[in-house]
């Protein structure tokens, strides 16, 4: 890409032409609007996102003080409130999700992001730790098949933690109840890490392995199903993974061919 004095932004192509005399075609692609468009959509998303949150802790909060002034007193009340904390809290969690993507974009727009050495066990036990109960409820079998010795990579650790939350989180609901596993790997390869997280849930088709990163996409069938989900999770791993010099792909486990294998890499202190 390149910008001009003037602040407008071109996408230029080199097309290499020509046998006897080695020539070039150069092609600029105006792309200023596109950017203009783009920096609006993002300061949108945020300061929507930013905007509804503090209606939504209060509506949260007045709830949660309701219940316990009238506790046990009436069966509907206690019923319904409990429904209204429910979605109030399925509200601030797309919130939450839209907040943290529109933050990442913003410093993948050039503010800087604080990394540290961080040791990938025990990020990994803490984010498997937030999970527990989700895990208990569904009766899911985790297995973990780590390298010897500790990975040490150099990330910001929130972040760390928010990429294993939501390959696991993705993990656990996919997966049936009763009969679901899941199979998390760390490698040791070389100068990155290798973290793997298997699971034996549906699968998702080829054709779509590449679009399930996209903000907002989910498979067609799980956007009528009962899985509750934004179609931001993913995104918001790609973006971390990548800010930090990785790459983040899935496919099927060949063994299997059928669940889903989240495969991601970060570089080593
Ligand atoms: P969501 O909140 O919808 O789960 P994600 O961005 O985390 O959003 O995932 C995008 C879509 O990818 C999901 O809606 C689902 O269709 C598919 N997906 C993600 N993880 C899995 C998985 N482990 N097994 C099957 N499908 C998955």
């Amino acid at each position: 890409q390149l910008t001009t004095h003037d602040n407008r932004s071109y996408d230029v192509n080199i097309v290499p032409t020509g046998k006897e005399e080695p020539k070039v075609i150069v092609v600029f692609h105006d792309i200023t609007e596109i950017n203009r468009l783009e920096m609006i959509r993002k300061d949108f998303v945020a300061n929507v996102s930013h905007e509804l949150r503090t209606p939504l802790t209060s509506i949260k909060g007045y709830t949660e003080t309701l219940m316990d002034l009238q506790k046990d007193q009436d069966e509907n009340a206690t019923r319904f409130l409990r429904i209204i904390l429910k979605h109030t809290d399925a509200m601030a969690g797309i919130l939450n999700d839209l907040l943290n993507l529109a933050r990442l974009e913003s410093s993948s727009d050039g503010n800087e992001i604080s990394v540290q050495p961080v040791q990938v066990k025990p990020a990994m036990a803490m984010a498997q730790k937030s999970l527990a109960h989700l895990v208990e409820s569904k009766k899911i079998h985790i297995k973990e098949d780590l390298s010897p010795g500790d990975c040490t990579v150099l990330v910001n650790p929130a972040h760390l933690e928010q990429v294993f939350k939501n390959l696991l989180e993705n993990a656990v609901k996919y997966a049936p109840e009763m009969t679901g596993s899941i199979c998390i790997r760390i490698r040791d390869c070389g100068d990155e890490c290798l973290f793997e997280i298997e699971d034996n849930g549906p699968g998702i088709p080829l054709k779509e392995q590449d679009r399930i990163f996209e903000r907002f996409y989910r498979v067609e069938k799980d956007r009528n199903s009962k899985i509750a989900g934004t179609g931001l999770g993913l995104a918001i791993c790609k973006h971390i993974v990548q800010q930090h010099g990785g790459r983040i792909w899935v496919t099927s486990p060949l063994e299997t061919s059928s669940g889903s294998r989240f495969s991601f890499t970060l570089k080593k202190v």
